[in-house]
């Protein structure tokens, strides 16, 4: 029974022995799993930005973390091969950018949301030390700015306010994105400022007896009240000499500031030559008036006359000695243009009426338009019909003539300045001078008096056009 359980109990002890060897075979085989599982190399992104902020407007560099590849016991850093967008700091809001890691042949992508956010409070700037609250209780100009970094110039959208307690100005200011920003600066109540006062135009300005002048201005601005500009001192532009303006202004506190133009009336530089004044398209109701200044000066001109106007005017223009000349009755480019039959039914027709008029039939004639006129070209089907006019009037015993100094009335001119300068700066010194106007624009005929004075006091004489006259012809065109 003995041996039997003997041999019964040596039967399980060398199942046991069996069974922990197998445990331990197991348990080892396990560990050594584990083991070569946990030494595995891989990318390890536990350091990677998956979010991140960045400023509205910032200049954009890519920031990442850190990820790398390897095992608990060595990791390799990685930087990323590419990314696939920049930010746009420009755009406010949540953006996507993809980097990409590379170790040997293995990749991993990821991807980063990056908001680009205002954070930014506007700055204030102002360019005075001390705020000035004047006696009417508003807060005197002291060269605010307020700028932002997202919304731009935000000056206008301050709000300033004085708080009397302890004689301070407060300025607020809220961006767009809520970024505010104060500034407090001390005041103080009364105003010391004097106006101030710009000249308009130069401190000095020199012209020739006689020329027009003028006056610019000036202009003045208070930091507290509306102050006016008061003006002492004038040019007499007959009289050579230096003149002195003065500009001055007071503000209600009684602070005075002033400015001075100095103008100096200088002899006029000499220049000789003949001025034919010519006037085209009359007469009109502005004819009379014209023919007042010639008279003023003695001057004689020439009218270029049409059908229009009073039978008067052109009597009144022939009696006072100026040269009734001949224009087309009509003066209707789409008629007179169309034929040379239609031209001399139209010239005949104004030549009868000045004939009519004053007894004497004028020869001397101007084409409407000028004989270099182009406008004939769209009505007389192609005959080059001003080749053929300057010819056939002269055949027929008129003599035509064009001008070498344009006012530019009929044009660009609209003002008597304009064609004032115009004439004045074209004058022919030394030689003969065909002015071109209408005395059918009052603002031309308003420039003559100017004219004659400014001329007359260089040494230019006037004249009547005659049939000897120097024609200033232009060259036809077609
Ligand atoms: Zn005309």
């Amino acid at each position: 029974m003995k041996k039997q359980q003997e041999k019964a109990t040596g039967g399980s002890k060398k199942s046991e022995i069996f069974l922990a060897i197998f445990l331990a075979v197991t348990i080892l085989a396990s560990l050594t799993c584990a083991a070569i599982f946990a030494l595995k190399p891989e990318f390890d992104t536990l350091g990677f930005l998956l979010t991140r902020f960045v400023d509205y407007g910032s200049e954009y560099q890519a920031d990442y973390g850190k990820v790398c590849y390897g095992t608990v016991f060595g990791c390799e850093e990685l930087t990323p091969e590419f990314s696939d967008a920049a930010v746009d700091t420009k755009t406010l809001g949540q953006q996507e950018i993809t980097f990409n890691f590379k170790h040997g042949n293995k990749t991993i992508e990821l991807k980063q949301t990056v908001f680009v956010v205002d954070k930014t409070p506007p700055v204030i700037t102002v360019e005075k030390e001390k705020a000035t609250i004047c006696p009417s209780g508003k807060i005197a100009n002291f060269g605010l700015k307020v700028e932002d970094n997202y919304d731009g110039e935000l000056t206008d959208q301050a709000t300033i306010n004085y708080r009397e307690e302890d004689q301070k100005v407060i300025i607020n200011i809220v961006d767009s994105n809520k970024n505010s920003a104060t500034y407090i600066m001390p005041a103080e109540v009364g105003d010391t400022e004097a106006p101030v006062v710009t000249l308009n135009g130069d401190a000095y300005v020199s012209i020739y007896q006689n020329n027009w002048y003028s006056d610019a201005g000036a202009t003045v601005v208070d930091n507290c009240d509306e102050v006016e500009l008061k003006t002492t001192g004038s040019v007499n532009t007959n009289n050579v000499g230096t003149y002195e303006i003065t500009y001055s202004a007071a503000d209600n506190s009684g602070n005075e500031a002033s400015v001075k133009r100095t103008v100096e009336v200088k002899q006029p530089q000499r220049a000789s030559g003949t001025i034919y004044l010519t006037f085209d398209d009359g007469p009109s109701a502005h004819t009379p008036r014209l023919l007042d200044v010639l008279k003023k000066y003695n001057v004689k001109a020439t009218f270029f006359v049409t059908g229009s106007g009073d039978d008067s005017t052109i009597l009144r223009e022939y009696k006072e000695g100026h040269a009734v000349a001949l224009h087309t009755f009509t003066h209707d480019y789409g008629y007179v243009y169309q034929s040379e039959e239609n031209y001399f039914n139209d010239l005949y027709r104004i030549q009868n009426r000045v004939k009519n008029i004053t007894g004497v039939a004028p020869t001397l004639i101007r084409f409407p338009g000028g004989s270099s006129n182009t406008v004939s070209a769209n009505y007389d089907g192609g005959q080059r019909i001003m080749s053929k006019l300057v010819k056939s009037v002269q055949e027929k015993g008129f003599t035509y003539f064009d001008w070498n100094v344009s006012s530019g009335d009929a044009g660009g001119a609209t003002t008597s300045d304009a064609v004032f300068n115009n004439v004045v700066r074209s004058l022919k010194n030394g030689g003969s001078s065909v002015i071109l106007q209408h005395d059918t624009k009052g603002f031309s005929v308003d420039a003559v008096e100017r004219i004659i004075q400014y001329a007359l006091n260089r040494g230019y004489t006037f004249a009547p056009l005659t049939a000897s006259s120097f024609a200033a012809h232009h060259g036809v065109n077609n």
